[in-house]
C-alpha cells in the first residue's frame, strides 16, 4: 500500500445545492497531489485541503502545454456504498496520455489508492440526486520553471473532486451537432489518442462558431480527408444503422472512451451488433437518404449517453429519427445509469468499491 500523508482541513465548507450548480464549478475539502522529480520519481503523495498552486510564470505547462487529465464519476451504490465507475480503465488511460505526451506514468497502485482515499473521505459529498454524482478530475502537469523546450523533469499528479447533477438539467435532451469540414481537430500520429488540453484548445474557435450558428457541438471529420466521422470533441459517436451500432475504430486520432467501450460492451450483451469501423460522412447522409440510419448518440462521461436529433453537414439540416431521444439511446442511458447505482446487477465487473456510508 503506497503510504499517502493526510493533512487536515479546518475549514470545511458548505456543501452547495447540486441541482443548481452546473458542471464543476464547485470542489470538495480535499484534493490528492503527488509530485514527480527525474531520478527520485513519485513522491510524497499526500492529501491536503482543496488550495490554489503556485507554479514559476515561466511553468512548462503555461507555455508548451504538456499536460494530461481523466474525468471519472462516484456514484451513491445501493443507498449505502461510495463506489467508482471504470476506476482502472481511467487511471490506465491516463498513463496511455502520459506515453503519448513523454510524461511519466503513475503506478496504477499509487494512482488507484490516492484516488479512493480521496473519495473515501469525501464520500459525503457524493450527491444522491438522480443522474447526480462526484464528478473525478484527476491531472498531470509539467512543473519545470524553464523557457527551454524540453521534456519536463518534474510534474505534478493531482485529483480533484465536483459535484455534478445529470448533465441534461432538464431532463434527457437531444442535441444538435454541425459536421465541421473547414477546421480539424487531430490527425493520426498527433495527439488525437491522448486526453491532452492541446485538443481541446484545438477544437474552441470551430466549437464557438457551430455554437453562432445554433448548434451545440462539432463533429470532426479526419483531418487529412475530411471524408471520415472521428467523435465530437468531448464524445464518441455511434450510429445505429439497419439494426447494427457502429462506432469509428480507434486509428490513433480519437479518444479510447471507457463510456464507447461500455456501450459496445452491453450492446453485444444484448445481441445487438456493434462495429468498430471506418464510417464517412457520406455513408451516414446516404444512410439517411435511404431511411436507415436510425439513431445517432454521443457517449461521455460527462453526459453518459448523448442523443442527437440534428445533422448539419455543409449547410443543410438532417433531423434523425423523428428528431427526438431514440429508443435505443434511451434504453442504454438508463441501462447504464443503473449499472452506476446498482439498480442493475454489475455483470461487466465496472464497480470499484470505495467505502461505506
Ligand atoms: C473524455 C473524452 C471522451 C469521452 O471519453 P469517456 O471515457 O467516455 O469519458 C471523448 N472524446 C474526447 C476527446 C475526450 O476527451
Amino acid at each position: 500500500m503506497p503510504d499517502i500523508k493526510f493533512v487536515e482541513n479546518k475549514n470545511l465548507k458548505e456543501k452547495p445545492d447540486v441541482s443548481k450548480i452546473g458542471f464543476g464549478t464547485h470542489f470538495t475539502d480535499y484534493m490528492f497531489v503527488v509530485d514527480y522529480d527525474k531520478g527520485e520519481g513519485w513522491h510524497d503523495a499526500r492529501i491536503v485541503p482543496f488550495e490554489n498552486v503556485s507554479v514559476s510564470p515561466a511553468n512548462t505547462t503555461l507555455h508548451y502545454g504538456q499536460a494530461i487529465f481523466e474525468g471519472a464519476k462516484a456514484y451513491r451504490y445501493k443507498g449505502n456504498k461510495a463506489v467508482i465507475f471504470r476506476a482502472k480503465d481511467h487511471m490506465e488511460r491516463l498513463n496511455n496520455s502520459a506515453r503519448i505526451l513523454d510524461i511519466p506514468e503513475v503506478p496504477i497502485e499509487l494512482s488507484m489508492a490516492g484516488l479512493k482515499k480521496l473519495v473515501s473521505i469525501e464520500k459525503n459529498w457524493i450527491p444522491s440526486g438522480a443522474g447526480q454524482s462526484l464528478y473525478i478530475r484527476p491531472f498531470i502537469f509539467a512543473n519545470d520553471p524553464y523557457l527551454g523546450v524540453n521534456v519536463s523533469s518534474h510534474y505534478k499528479f493531482m485529483i480533484i473532486l465536483s459535484p455534478v447533477a445529470a448533465y441534461y438539467a432538464h431532463g434527457f435532451a437531444p442535441v444538435k451537432i454541425m459536421v465541421e469540414d473547414k477546421y480539424v481537430r487531430a490527425v493520426r500520429g498527433g495527439l488525437g489518442e491522448a486526453k491532452t488540453p492541446a485538443n481541446y484548445a484545438a477544437s474552441l474557435h470551430a466549437g464557438m462558431i457551430a455554437h453562432q450558428k445554433g448548434y451545440d457541438q462539432t463533429l470532426w471529420l479526419d483531418g487529412v480527408e475530411r471524408k471520415y466521422i472521428e467523435e465530437v470533441g468531448s464524445m464518441n459517436i455511434l450510429f445505429k444503422i439497419k439494426g447494427e451500432v457502429v462506432t469509428p475504430e480507434l486509428d490513433g486520432s480519437i479518444l479510447n472512451g471507457i463510456t464507447r467501450r461500455t456501450v459496445l460492451q452491453v450492446a453485444k450483451d444484448w445481441g445487438v451488433p456493434a462495429v468498430e469501423r471506418k464510417i464517412s460522412i457520406d455513408e451516414v447522409i446516404q444512410a439517411h437518404a435511404d431511411g436507415t440510419l436510425e439513431e445517432v448518440f454521443g457517449s461521455g462521461t460527462a453526459a453518459v449517453i448523448s442523443p442527437v436529433a440534428v445533422l448539419a453537414y455543409k449547410g443543410k439540416e438532417y433531423t434523425i429519427g423523428d428528431g427526438k431521444i431514440g429508443a435505443f439511446a434511451q434504453k442504454m442511458y438508463d441501462y447504464i445509469d443503473k449499472l452506476h447505482t446498482g439498480e442493475a446487477e454489475d455483470k461487466f465487473g465496472f464497480i470499484e468499491y470505495v467505502d461505506e456510508f
